[in-house]
């Protein structure tokens, strides 16, 4: 995988990586899938679960998801991070979303997700 950061202005690039597991042409893990997102165990792991939701919307950063996006898509986005992490059995014992943004956020790969990390207590904040 490249690890060029993520330019968060470029065109949706529809080839990138996370496309194709939503299309089914990578193969992942899933764990949940709706209308609007569909959620997969990370390959490199960092807590017991962690796993990346992904709307099936072709949008770059938060910044192109909340400009252009519908209101009934992002209200899905949303609900459905909520879902997986109840799915999970999260809800009582938290857990941590992550939303990697552009360069100076790390983000390496160019389709908008969210890591939801659990199964373990997080540190205090994140570098
Ligand atoms: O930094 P960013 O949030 O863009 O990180 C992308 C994540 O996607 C990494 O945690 C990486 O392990 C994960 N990944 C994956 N399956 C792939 C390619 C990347 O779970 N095929």
């Amino acid at each position: 995988m490249s690890v060029t950061p993520v330019d968060p202005t470029q065109p949706y690039d529809s080839d990138n990586i996370f496309a194709k597991i939503l299309r089914g042409e990578i193969p992942s893990t899933r764990v949940y899938e709706d209308e609007w997102a569909v959620a997969f165990e990370d390959i490199a792991p960092v807590a017991p679960i962690h796993v990346l939701v992904v709307p099936r919307g072709a949008y770059v950063s938060w910044d192109d998801f909340s400009q252009n996006a519908p209101a009934q898509e992002v209200a899905g986005y949303v609900k459905a991070i909520g879902n997986v992490a109840r799915q999970l059995g999260l809800v009582e014992d938290g857990y941590r979303l992550i939303n990697n943004i552009g360069p100076d956020g790390g983000q390496i790969v160019p389709h908008l997700h969210v890591h939801l990390l659990g199964g373990r207590t997080m540190g205090p904040m994140l570098t």
